[in-house]
């Protein structure tokens, strides 16, 4: 083994996989080039950051409550808090994407708005003791502090600051594109997703979260997803619907991340903040549906 360091393991990974990208500005194809950028056809050129990820948009996104949600965001994951989502997620992947499995030598998964990256590689790792295991996870997030938790965590996965709206991959690239509680963009979902792949994207229900919607003194008006879902059905034949609903039993080191991760709280006010941080929370409610689809 040389001595390689990170920064070129990570930069011979992604030039093992360089197929996968396309240039954000005029989508022309990309390789690696001297071990540290990735170049389209037409010179646009993009070098891998210190931390092992791509910047591929023209614009990014970072507000000051970005860090302090990531971090939450990981703790909470890192403590089970979607695990049964994540078992479901691979179980459903494993139903309906068996042909692929079985043909494919190797498959490709993107997570579309990753944030810090857990899911996708929970989800990997469901899949791995599955049998899967020739599979590489790509995330891409706007916030580029998602990504930097990501890349730093997770550093055997392809990371990038990358716009919905210019996704930068070739065509028909990814096998599955998860979109967890996040925003989509269904005409490039479309584009970079194989014949025969399979896009999941999970939506809040009626119940999620409950208990921290409680908290605060206005409470919003009945949740419906029932748009979201007839948008989806007009993109993709809908292969299953399924409803995810547990209780996840909160030690007190969680309440403040709970309570931190979730955009819910930034509506929150100082006497929200006062109310919350002395609140007993013996449990939240996660409640989500998991839609899988194919084009
Ligand atoms: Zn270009």
């Amino acid at each position: 083994m040389s001595k390689w360091n990170k920064h070129e393991v990570k930069a011979s990974l992604i030039g093992k996989h360089q197929h996968l990208f396309s240039c954000p500005v005029c989508s022309q194809p990309m390789r690696m080039v001297e071990g540290k950028s990735l170049l389209c056809t037409n010179q646009h050129c993009y070098d891998l950051s210190k931390h092992g990820y791509l910047h591929l948009s023209a614009r990014s996104h970072k507000t000051k409550y970005d860090k302090q949600l990531f971090t939450s965001r990981r703790m909470m994951c890192n403590n089970g808090l979607f695990d049964p989502l994540n078992e479901a997620i691979s179980c459903t992947m494993m139903k309906f994407m068996k042909p692929l499995f079985d043909h494919k030598s190797h498959l490709y998964l993107l997570d579309a708005g990753c944030g810090e990256g857990s899911h996708s590689t929970h989800i990997q790792d469901k899949l791995t003791g599955k049998g899967i295991t020739e599979l590489t996870s790509v995330g891409m997030d706007l916030s580029k502090e998602g990504i930097v938790a990501a890349a730093k965590a997770y550093p055997y996965s392809l990371w990038c600051v990358a716009d919905l709206a210019h996704c930068p991959f070739a065509n028909q690239q990814f096998d599955a594109v998860l979109n967890i509680l996040s925003p989509s963009n269904y005409a490039e979902f479309k584009r970079i997703l194989g014949e025969d792949g399979c896009i999941l994207k999970v939506i809040p229900e009626q119940h999620y979260l409950q208990e921290l919607r409680c908290l605060y003194e206005q409470k919003k008006p009945a949740y419906s997803n029932d748009n979201i879902l007839s948008r989806f059905k007009d993109n993709f034949i809908l292969l299953s619907a399924e409803r995810v609903t547990y209780r996840f039993m909160l030690n007190a080191d969680l309440v403040e991340p709970l309570l931190h991760m979730t955009p819910l709280s930034w509506g929150a006010t100082e006497a929200d903040w006062q109310r919350m941080e002395k609140i007993d929370l013996p449990y939240v409610t996660v409640d989500l549906l998991i839609l899988c689809g194919k084009k």
